[in-house]
């Protein structure tokens, strides 16, 4: 039987409680790996999943989550830093604490998730870390230069961390998706959406259980084995 060889793999997810996080838990943990979650809520939908309440902004937070983590499951083999936020204005009325915010969870936040694991995957020679990005950081986006320059900061931070993994055998990847049907873009006016979707070739937006096959993919150590420093579109040609 083929397998993707994530079977009692300890993995982490950040943002883990609904939306592409949610999906990413649920996914792997139909592929039979061991999935922590981290959220700043957490509730008790994810079947059995570990939980851990901690903020991405919060370094010590994010320690503190990886040291229960790794006490209760083991080793971390995988992260998927996917937790992330949107405070989306036209730049010349984008408040600061906008800006601050959203750099703080969508780009500090994946360096806090990644740190306290990073040494531990060094010392065993294993690990795969997935980034989530998005399509507005590889083409910008109106209303979201926040946004858009945290998402191409995560490209950034992980193609460096690929190359400084490298010789570790702990590989960097990220999935930028299109736009996912996720409370996120719910709250996006129907205009908007009817107007973007005219855009998608594929004249849908995605569904988040299809960013979790991607992130799997690249999490797997039998099927991207030679993959690191990618950024995988999940777009519908919306972006190519
Ligand atoms: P959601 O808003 O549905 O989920 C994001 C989750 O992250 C929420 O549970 C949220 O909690 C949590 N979160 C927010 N701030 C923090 C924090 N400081 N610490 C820990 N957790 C936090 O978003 P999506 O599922 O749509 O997005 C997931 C990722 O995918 C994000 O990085 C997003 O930028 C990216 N993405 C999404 C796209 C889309 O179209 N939906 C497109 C491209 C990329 P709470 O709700 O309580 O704030």
């Amino acid at each position: 039987m083929v397998s993707l060889g994530l079977e009692d793999k300890v993995i982490v997810v950040t943002g883990g409680n609904q939306g592409i996080g949610a999906a990413i838990v649920a996914f792997l943990q139909e592929l039979e790996a061991k999935v922590a979650y981290t959220d700043i809520k957490i509730s008790d939908s994810n079947n059995g999943a570990l939980g851990i309440q901690a903020d991405v902004t919060d370094l010590s937070s994010m320690e503190a989550a990886a040291a229960e983590i790794e006490e209760k499951l083991g080793p971390v083999y995988g992260i998927v830093a996917n937790a992330g936020i949107t405070r989306d204005n036209f730049f010349t009325k984008l408040e600061s604490t906008d800006w601050d915010a959203v750099i703080n969870v969508n780009l500090k936040g994946v360096a806090n998730t990644i740190k306290p694991f990073l040494g531990g995957m060094y010392e065993r020679s294993e690990g795969s870390i997935v980034g989530i990005s998005s399509i507005s950081g590889e083409r910008g986006n109106v209303g979201q230069t926040n946004y858009a320059a945290t998402k191409a900061g995560v490209i950034g931070l992980i193609k460096s961390l690929a190359r400084e993994g490298a010789r570790y055998n702990v590989r960097a990847n990220a999935v930028a998706p299109g736009f996912i049907d996720t409370e996120m873009t719910k709250a996006m006016p129907d205009k908007v959406k009817d107007k973007i979707t005219a855009e998608i070739p594929m004249r849908r937006f995605g569904k988040p259980s299809e960013i979790a096959w991607a992130v799997a993919f690249l999490l797997s150590p039998v099927a991207s084995s030679f993959i690191t420093g990618e950024v995988l579109r999940v777009n519908g040609a919306h972006h190519t």
